[in-house]
């Protein structure tokens, strides 16, 4: 028997739709931040019924929301331990402190109780990550960060397209970031989007995101550039390009399908898996549009199925994520003691394949793969 052929663990959904667009800009020649961005930021302004702001990742989009509510040296963030380095790098890239909270054990969101033990003079924002999709009990979160005084940057990276109490994730609450990059549920090649309400702060970021250069943006969509200008504090070159604006608004029409087979894929996974050895997230998938799937197993036998997936089965997994308070740059000055939670999901989670291009068949095929190999187990 052949080698099966390979079930990435993610990959973009890009057709046709989205090589014409970028071909087209291509043929007029100017690839850096003009029109293509201002329409993109448009469609996207529509689309979540606020203020949009594209960038080049969804790192800067982080770094950019805290630096436009003024949090900077010496100002501490509430983060969960469990997510991407990216929220640790974007607020330690403003001078502030990442604090490492544990998470909620259902739904892997920040747990308001470790966050309250950890709050301090210096705690100015908290960064809800939602986590595979899911923004858990987002509403909690805004109640306690209005008792605590507390500014609220979602990270949202994950949940491009969820519902919540009815509404569209991002388009609601304080400051929420999302990023653009090539394997989430939506992309523009690499990119991220702010997404707030007051127009005073999304314009100091359509400043920040090009060095400063104040009204840049509004010159650039108009195809023009800016001369004599002044700046008035630290910007940086975060800006989206065209060739990016042109995927991404190619995205945003398909938005609808992706969607559609990211929570199919996810409920016939819910399905088909035997809940009596693996541990799922609680998921609505009806509402949630899942960036990806995770599992929880047994960490006696947790490394020895991830062998067996790749080696055996050619399935690649992932594993989000490794708990920042290890890492050797943010390791000191946390508080491990409650991160009791964060560090068990650490040793029995698997990340599973999902993503649009996916089909049923290879669905069905990795849950046999993981029943089989549980039931042999125990
Ligand atoms: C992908 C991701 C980011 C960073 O986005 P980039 O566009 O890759 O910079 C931030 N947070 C989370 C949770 C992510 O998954």
């Amino acid at each position: 028997m052949g080698l099966k052929e390979n079930i990435k663990l993610s990959k973009s959904f890009i057709g046709p739709e989205e090589i014409d667009s970028v071909v087209e800009i291509l043929k007029k020649g100017y690839f850096g931040m003009g029109p293509e961005v201002k329409l993109f930021e448009e469609e996207l302004s529509r689309f979540f019924g606020r203020e949009a702001i594209c960038v080049n990742t969804g790192t800067s989009a982080l770094q950019l929301a805290l630096q436009s509510i003024g949090v900077g040296e010496g100002d501490e963030v509430l983060v969960q331990s469990l997510t991407y380095v990216a929220c640790f790098q974007a607020i330690s890239a403003t001078g502030a402190t990442p604090i490492a909270c544990d998470v909620e054990p259902n739904t892997l969101t920040i747990c308001l109780t470790d966050a309250k033990r950890k709050i301090s003079p210096k705690t100015k924002a908290i960064m809800p990550v939602h986590y595979a999709g899911n923004p858990g009990c987002l509403e909690d979160i805004y109640l306690f960060g209005k008792q605590h005084n507390l500014r609220i940057v979602e990270d949202a990276s994950h949940s491009f397209g969820s519902i919540y109490q009815g509404k569209l994730i991002g388009s609601m609450g304080d400051v929420c970031c999302i990023s653009l990059d090539g394997i989430k549920n939506i992309t523009s090649g690499e990119g991220g989007l702010i997404l707030l309400d007051n127009s005073l702060t999304a314009n100091k970021l359509r400043d920040i995101r090009l060095l400063g250069v104040e009204g840049d943006s509004a010159k650039r969509a108009a195809g023009l550039r800016s001369w004599n200008f002044d700046v008035s504090e630290q910007g940086w070159r975060y800006h989206m390009s065209d060739i990016m604006a042109a995927i991404g608004r190619a995205q945003l029409k398909k938005f609808s399908l992706l969607k559609t087979q990211r929570q199919f894929l996810a409920t016939r996974y819910k399905q088909l898996l035997d809940q009596n050895h693996v541990r799922l997230n609680d998921a609505d998938y009806s509402l949630i549009v899942p960036h990806i799937f995770a599992i929880r197993v047994n960490p006696m036998y947790r490394d020895r199925l991830v062998v067996h997936l790749e080696n055996d089965h050619n399935i690649s997994v992932g594993l989000h994520y490794r708990p920042n308070h290890l890492l050797t740059f943010y390791k000191d000055n946390q508080d491990n003691s409650t991160l009791s939670v964060t560090e068990e999901v650490y040793r029995s989670i698997i990340t599973l394949p999902l993503h649009p291009g996916m089909t049923e068949g290879q669905v069905e095929f990795i849950c046999g793969v993981v029943n089989n190999y549980l039931h042999a187990e125990v």
